[in-house]
Formats: C-alpha cells, structure tokens, sequence
C-alpha cells in the first residue's frame, strides 16, 4: 500500500505577494462562478483564463489551481448550506495565504523549492532543515521516498512525502480507548495481555485554559468586534498548536511501542466528533465545548503513523463496550470512572471494561486466563474476592 507523510519546513522568503495574488484569483474565481452558475473548473478556468494572464502574468498553472480551489471551497459551501450549517447569502472568502505547487510549478532541490511564477521566471524559497526534516530529504535522495505535492505557506511549506510499503501481518492487537482524561491501551500478543494508561489531564487543562479565555474574549466582542476577532484567531491557533503537539508525542509513543512488538490497533469507530461528550452525559452538562477534545485526531495520528510502518488500523462498532461485563456479558452503566456489574457484581475501571470489550469484539484470541493473570497482577478489579474473571471457553 502506498502511505503519504506531510512533512513541515520553515522558510523566511518572501512569498507573500505571491499567495496573495493567488488569494486573489481564488476570491474571483469564486465570485465569478457564484454570478454566472458555473460549476466545473474547467469551464471557470476557459472563462477567466485570458483576464488573469493580462491582470497577473503568473504561470497556467496558477489559473489552474485557483479554479480547481474555488470550486471545490463552493461545492463544500453548498454542502454545509444544503446541510442549514452555512448561510446561503454568505458565500465563502477565502482567507488563507497559501497554495498548493503541483509538480509542474515547482522543483524540490534538497535545501530550497525552486517555483515558477512565470514563464522563465522563478523563485527561490530556502528551507530551513532540521534532524526530523533531514531523514526525509535523505530517505528522498536515495529513492526511497517520492515527493508529492507541496503547500506553500508565508512561513512553512508542508511537503508530501510517499513510499510503497508492504502491509505486515501483525503478531497481535491492541486496543485503545480514548477518553476525556486518560488514553487506555490494552496489548495481547495471542498469549499475554498488557495494559497501560496515560493521562491526558494536561491536554483537558488546555483545553479548559482556552476555553475561558475564549469566553472573556466574547464578551468583547460587543465593543470591540475587530480586537476580538483577532485575539479568538490567535489564540484558537495557538491552542490548536499546543494540543496537536502533545498529541503528536503522545501518539509517537503508543506507535513506536506497537511497531516494536509487531502490534495493531484497534479503535472504536467514532459517531461525529463529540462522540466521547455524548458518552459521558455528565462531562457533557459541565464542560460543554471543553469537552469536545478531538479524540478523531488521535486516531488519525496513530492510524497515518502506523501505515507508514506497515500496519493497518481497524475499528469496530462502539455499541456496549463501556457497558458490558466482560466476566458475565450483561449490562451494566458505569458511574464516573468506576464499573461494577449489577448482575455479578464484577468492578473496575471503566476504560480498562471498555479496551477489554474492544478487543473481544475484535475477536481477538486471548485466554481467560491471560485476562485473569493481568487483573491480579495490575489489580484491576474492585475487589479481592471478584477480581478474576469466570469467562466460559
Ligand atoms: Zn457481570
């Protein structure tokens, strides 16, 4: 199968009138097609072509790639629209300085992208490389990776990297719960099981950090509509920054664990983005958009992360697995972080229920045996005398 990796440069050239002449053609794309019912960006790109080369004298390729960007931000509007998530009298703008270089726009030259802005005419834009970037620009130069496409932005350019990896039959599976304050693993290699939990409080308390300060920043908004806008988006992205790094360790971690031992995830599929908010009706009540931490996010790091080794992620369906028994299969609602079955009285904590059933619904081989070793040895059962589980084989 073939994996893609996005890999970020920083740069200090000068690239801004260039993404703002984009920025530009984009926003009349738009408007154009918008006043004239046009829909292909073939057709966009037949209308406008003769007046952009007079008006910007940049490349094809940049009339291309600004029809082909207008229309699909349109076609994405009319579907929030259709969806009453967007207002039908307030066509999009588009707002981001950056832009996509395919191959023929640009040439990767190790240390520096080299992009055509006009016919014979270039500009050079130095890459500032790191060790991280390093071992992809070398894997790049012996053949090993290809490069696909690049995102210029004013201070970064994000290349694609992709290689042909051969899929690897796992020695066994993990599954992860991903909750508001802790990420719970379970790992079974078909003999033994292993579990392990990892905090994420420090994630939530950004997360609640920014949540207040996004509320102070409303009640700006009534005199000071501009300044608030403003501090929101700075604040927004850099909220947005601080999660995605931590993420990132976090979900380096679990990958470089289960590429070592030969190991696949398996997550629950999700239902929407709130899906863990709606889980936990209480986390729900109190912390309303505190809550809505972007759990898709870290299945999507571990899945990406974990192709590019090799590995593929699988998921199964959510229903139960926080509810159901895992010594006598009935079903029971956990309070708080604790779950004790009304049938057998079986008790423990809630997201270790949770990876257990997701692995047994995987169907997963492990024995009862191994389950009943991993809860005397962790003591993850409420008590002494039900702490092992009876399950028939
Ligand atoms: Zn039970």
């Amino acid at each position: 199968m073939e994996v893609v990796k996005a890999v970020v440069f920083k740069h200090d050239a000068d690239v801004k009138p260039l993404l703002e002449a984009f920025n530009q053609m984009v926003n009349e794309c738009m408007e154009y097609a918008l006043r004239y019912g046009v829909n292909s960006p073939m057709k966009l790109e037949k209308a406008l072509y003769d007046e952009f080369k007079q008006k910007y004298g940049l490349a094809t390729h940049y009339c291309i790639s600004a029809c082909r960007v207008a229309c699909s931000a349109l076609k994405s509007w009319r579907r929030l629209v259709k969806k009453g998530r967007a207002d039908k009298n307030k066509p999009p703008v588009f707002k981001t300085l950056a832009m996509r270089l395919q191959k023929g726009l640009m040439r990767f030259k190790e240390d520096k992208i080299v992009v055509t802005v006009k016919p014979r005419q270039w500009v050079e834009i130095p890459l500032i490389i790191g060790s991280y970037q390093a071992q992809f620009v070398e894997a790049w130069r012996k053949g090993e990776l290809k490069l696909g496409e690049i995102t210029l932005l004013e201070d970064k350019a994000i290349a694609t990297f992709k290689k042909e990896v051969q899929e690897v039959a796992p020695k066994g599976y993990a599954s992860i719960d991903v909750n508001l304050m802790s990420l719970d693993v379970l790992k079974t290699n078909g003999e033994s099981l292993a579990y392990k939990k990892t905090d994420l409080k420090k994630l939530y308390g950004i997360r609640v950090h920014y949540f207040k300060k996004r509320r102070k920043i409303q009640r700006l908004s009534k005199y000071k509509p501009k300044t608030s806008k403003r501090l929101m988006e700075k604040y927004s992205k850099r909220e947005k920054r601080r999660i995605d790094d931590i993420l990132h360790k976090i979900t380096a971690n679990i990958v470089r664990e289960l590429v070592k031992e030969g190991i696949s995830p398996v997550f629950e599929k999700l239902k929407g983005l709130n899906y863990n908010a709606t889980r936990n009706h209480h986390a729900k009540r109190k912390n309303r958009k505190v809550s809505s931490l972007p759990y898709w996010k870290i299945q999507r790091f571990i899945e990406y992360k974990m192709a590019w080794h090799g590995y593929k992620t699988h998921y199964v369906n959510a229903k139960n697995t926080s509810k159901t028994c895992p010594r006598c299969g009935s079903l029971s609602q956990a309070k708080g972080q604790v779950y004790e079955c009304k049938h057998c009285g079986y008790e423990a904590d809630r997201h270790f229920i949770a990876c257990v059933n997701i692995l047994n619904m995987w169907g997963t081989g492990f024995s009862p045996k191994a389950l009943n070793e991993l809860i005397e040895r962790e003591e993850l059962g409420g008590n002494e005398s039900n702490r092992l589980l009876h399950i028939p084989t």
